[in-house]
């Protein structure tokens, strides 16, 4: 099959203007349409596109329409008409309507979407579903759709989405929130049939106000979804997160969903931090089962569907919550009915994202768990029981915790209490709101108040042959640290 490149859907100004509820500007009546930008400066690389004025933090792009214009544009999609030949279609919002707009090419491609949310774990899911997704596409000489990066938000997933082509069989898109409503919103544009809810760790519960209200807002995904073919959506559920029973409920209510739950532990509450788990009578239908893992903390489990064995899975990534991470991307693909033989050779092939929990050579013959990328409390927890599994003695560098609200305190202060109960030998913090986490931790744990200061000390002071683990918010910058102490190949 000779795939086509061309995106899908939208290839009229009328279909825009009909799919927008807006008026057609005389001069693009009978024009085609190729590509969908937002950005000036890769327009040029793009046949007939239509330039999509959005506001951001920086600029605001109704200030670049004489730009857009130079560079190859036929048309610009804006808020407000501007003093410009650019033929303009006018909306109320722009930002809407570019997620409109991908809504409608993705109706228009009409092939099964698998949609990943929850609090920790998208961006890793999604790379596993991806690696299991390409191996099955490839079997038709087709592609498949994945996110770029950690673009998952009402501008993330329109970009996305506007890829699509008949070249692409199936695809994976993770869903970002930070306030209540926003997945309603982008599940509303993605309609997936197949939905994944990983957990509920704690990230953002400051802007949420809660463990609950982040619940409730990955339950929404549930709400949304479309049937599979001729057969219901599917809702894959963690029974092993404290929220569990709160998403069956919702998947149980409206359209009818079938749902795959999945469970490490079958029923014990895994990378928990608040909340209880509800008792179940029944075992989860997707299992990891005899789970044992090797000296670098790499995972093998017997992966079990309904209480048959669908074969042995060796993962390349560390940690017990990538047992959690495959189980969920597993259950995805089955659902789309993939060959259990192709789940497993792409959930064995797939490996760890840049600054999610890669090994790192250090410093001393030191071994850096680069975990640098983000942390919330759950995560945290995750990671120092990988830490504790690693040869001593074993360090955790650690940086604030953001985005925490009022209990940020108790919060950082449950870190370094877990960490004194596991084992761990040392732990040094930086920045706000982490010292709370050195003095949980008690003698052996130290607090800095500048990153560099905490860099500076583990350069001097790091012990010969160490497992070190490195974390914390985006916003803390523990890249630095682990560049300070590797060493170059
Ligand atoms: P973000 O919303 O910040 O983009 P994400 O949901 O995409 O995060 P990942 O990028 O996959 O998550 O992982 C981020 C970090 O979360 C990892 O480095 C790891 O520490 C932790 N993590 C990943 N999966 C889990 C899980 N299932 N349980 C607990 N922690 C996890
Ligand atoms: N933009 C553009 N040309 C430029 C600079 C910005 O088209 O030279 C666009 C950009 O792609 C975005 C909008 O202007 O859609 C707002 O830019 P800003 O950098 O403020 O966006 P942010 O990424 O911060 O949301
Ligand atoms: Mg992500």
């Amino acid at each position: 099959m000779s795939a086509p490149e061309q995106p899908v859907g939208l290839s009229t100004f009328e279909e825009v203007a009909a799919v927008l509820g807006a008026q057609l500007p005389q001069a693009l009546r009978g024009q085609a349409l190729g590509a969908i930008e937002t950005d000036t400066r890769k327009l040029g690389e793009q046949a007939a596109p239509l330039f999509v004025a959005l506001k951001g933090e920086r600029f605001d792009a109704h200030d670049f329409l004489a730009q857009a214009r130079a560079n190859g544009a036929v048309a610009a999609l804006v808020e407000r008409a501007v003093d410009d030949p650019l033929p303009q279609i006018v909306v109320a919002d722009t930002r809407l309507a570019f997620g409109l707009l991908a809504a409608a090419r993705r109706r228009a491609w009409g092939r099964p979407l698998i949609a990943v949310t929850g609090n920790s774990g998208k961006t890793s899911v999604k790379g596993l579903v991806h690696a299991i997704l390409v191996r099955d596409a490839a079997r038709f000489e087709a592609e498949s759709l994945a996110n770029h990066g950690n673009l998952n938000n009402d501008f993330g997933l329109p970009m996305t989405l506007l890829r699509l082509s008949n070249a692409h069989q199936h695809g994976v898109v993770e869903l970002g929130a930070n306030h209540l409503g926003e997945i309603a919103w982008t599940t509303a544009l993605a309609r997936p049939q197949v939905a994944v809810i990983t957990n509920v760790t704690g990230a953002h519960v400051g802007e949420f106000g809660g463990m609950g209200q982040i619940a409730q807002a990955k339950g929404e995904i549930l709400a949304g979804l479309s049937p599979l073919g001729g057969r219901r959506p599917v809702a894959v559920l963690n029974r092993d997160d404290a929220y569990f029973s709160l998403w069956q409920a919702l998947a149980a209510t409206g359209q009818a969903v079938d749902v795959i739950d999945f469970s490490v532990a079958d029923g014990v509450a895994d990378g928990v931090v608040d909340g209880s788990v509800d008792s179940v009578d029944r075992p989860a239908r997707l299992q990891a089962r005899e789970l044992g893992a090797d000296e670098l903390g790499r995972y093998a489990f017997e992966l079990t569907f309904d209480g048959r064995s669908l074969g042995r899975v060796q993962l390349a990534l560390l940690g017990r919550h990538n047992v959690a991470n495959a189980l969920a991307a597993a259950a995805a693909c089955l659902a789309l009915g993939i060959d259990s033989d192709l789940v497993i050779a792409g959930l064995e092939s797939a490996e760890s994202v840049p600054g999610r929990l890669g090994v790192v050579a250090g410093i001393n013959g030191s071994r850096l768990l680069d975990d640098s990328y983000n942390a919330n409390p759950g995560a945290m927890l995750a990671a120092l029981d990988l830490l504790a599994t690693l040869p001593a003695p074993r360090w955790c560098l650690m940086g604030a915790m953001g985005e925490l609200g009022a209990d940020a305190k108790r919060l950082h202060a449950e870190v370094g209490d877990y960490a004194r109960k596991l084992g761990i030998d040392f732990i040094a913090t930086c920045g706000e709101g982490a010292q709370a986490t050195a003095e949980a931790f008690g003698a052996g744990g130290k607090h800095f108040i500048e990153r560099a200061e905490l860099e500076a000390y583990a350069r001097n002071h790091l012990p010969t042959g160490a497992s070190v683990l490195v974390k914390g918010s985006r916003s803390a910058g523990m890249e630095n640290v682990v560049a300070a102490l590797k060493v170059d190949a």
